[in-house]
């Protein structure tokens, strides 16, 4: 037993001595970070359906659909051929190489094979990208439009910066402007992290409006540019006629401070493998796989002719997840319209949807518990009507009024699963 008093029995045998244990300690920089908001829900629901609830769950923000199997091939067949050992750091040149072409192809953002490492996930490549760019103890911020994603500003602050939040608002469509951007940049920020699409809001910026964001940014030549595409291929202009990706990598005044981030977990249905990758100026690059080598060295060595596959070979099998997924993003919008005091910017990327639900702040549920919060209303709903959402304050301070809805689930879940809220919804006085 750690951190109290303690009497150890051995054999049966009582010990005489009671020993007072310190607890161990936990440096601040740990100690003050909050858990990952969206990983807390996931293991709410685990435990909810361990005791034999029936929930809903549109927490994790994780494709329902299976990794296709010509890409499992790829791993399967490399395991029988012994591909088992350890791989240079950054990854096979063959899947590098691809990833290089991939970005020059497909983004605009020239690359070569030695500016790319293949990483732990994405979230692996923010967590390096964020300590190779900040300097701790100097005072350095970094922006981040918000709503965004939960663990940007614990990485931020964990690399020892402060994280300036730049709020977007449902009336623009959580969409910062180059004006709010200006006029957040100080001497002291040394980078931004640009995440469009966007998780939690599930909208892309138009191409004109984020090259309109890079002309600034390119006013300011020591601020570095963390590009999380990870939601690149899922983009529904049949939701917002003419949306298209743009990399800011690939605007010519910023690729020379742009690091690249993006991962196969959502395109590809490939959560659990943890493959993630990124690309840097060279020099940058070479200091990232430094990092890297000291941290995890490789991803397993037999992932590498998937990723190839997947960039090669999986076109077809992604148009086929990303059509479905839009087909669900106009389906979520208007079950939570049909939702009485939601109101909901129309999901056109990503899976999630981001409604605002203070307009049921101050009111108490069936189960006589007050919702004064995102954090409550979500408790509320998980425990009352089995429901599992994301409560918004996490994803910064303008989206305390928010919950997260993930539609990487089934049609008939998203209909059935928010039919149950709004019978909720319905009852609270
Ligand atoms: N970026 C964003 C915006 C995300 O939503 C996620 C969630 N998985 C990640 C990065 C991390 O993805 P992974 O580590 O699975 O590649
Ligand atoms: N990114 C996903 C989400 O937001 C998966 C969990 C996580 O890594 O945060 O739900």
């Amino acid at each position: 037993m750690h951190g109290g008093r303690s009497v150890a029995r051995l054999s049966g045998a009582r010990v005489a001595r009671i020993t007072t244990i310190p607890p161990m300690f936990v440096s601040t920089r740990i100690a003050s970070m909050s858990e990952s908001a969206t990983l807390a829900v996931g293991a709410k629901v685990a435990e909810a359906r361990a005791k034999g609830h029936d929930v809903i769950a549109f927490a994790m923000g994780e494709p329902d659909f299976d990794t296709p199997d010509n890409i499992k091939r790829a791993a399967i067949n490399a395991l029988e051929r012994g591909i088992t050992k350890y791989a240079p750091t950054p990854g096979e040149k063959s899947a590098r190489e691809c990833i290089a072409r991939k970005l020059t192809l497909e983004n605009g953002v020239e690359t070569s094979f030695d500016q790319v490492t293949v990483t732990v996930g994405a979230k692996h490549a923010i967590y390096m990208a964020l300590q190779a760019i900040i300097e701790p103890g100097r005072g350095d911020e970094v922006l981040l439009p918000t709503p965004a994603w939960v663990s940007y500003k614990p990485l931020i602050e964990l690399a020892g910066a402060k994280c300036v939040e730049v709020p977007g608002t449902v009336a623009n469509g959580f969409r910062i402007t180059p004006n709010q951007l200006a006029a957040a940049i100080t001497p002291r920020t040394v980078g931004i992290v640009w995440n469009s699409p966007s998780n939690p809001c599930g909208t892309a910026y138009p191409v004109a409006e984020v090259r309109a964001l890079c002309e600034e940014l390119a006013r300011h030549e020591r601020i570095a540019i963390l590009s999380d595409e990870i939601y690149e291929k899922l983009i529904y202009p049949e939701v917002a006629p003419g949306l298209a990706h743009f990399s800011p990598g690939s605007h010519a005044a910023l690729a020379g401070r742009t690091i690249t981030i993006n991962g196969m977990s959502k395109s590809y249905a490939m959560t659990g493998w943890r493959v993630g990758y990124m690309a840097a100026p060279k020099a940058m690059a070479s200091e990232l796989i430094k990092l890297q080598g000291q941290m995890t060295n490789s991803i397993p060595s037999f992932f590498y002719p998937a990723i190839v596959e997947a960039l090669t070979n999986s076109a077809v099998g992604v148009e086929a997840m990303r059509v479905k997924f839009a087909a669900r993003a106009a389906l979520i919008k208007r079950e939570l319209d049909a939702v009485p005091g939601f109101v909901t910017v129309a999901p056109n990327a990503a899976f999630y949807a981001f409604p605002d639900v203070s307009a049921h702040f101050g009111k108490t549920t069936p189960g006589g518990n007050r919702i004064t919060t995102a954090q409550s209303f979500a408790d509320a709903l998980l425990h009352e009507a089995h429901v599992a959402v994301v409560p918004g304050e996490d994803f910064g301070a303008c989206a305390r009024h928010h919950i997260r809805f993930s539609f990487a689930c089934a049609e008939e879940t998203i209909v059935t699963g928010i039919a149950r809220i709004r019978e909720w919804v319905a009852v609270l006085r």
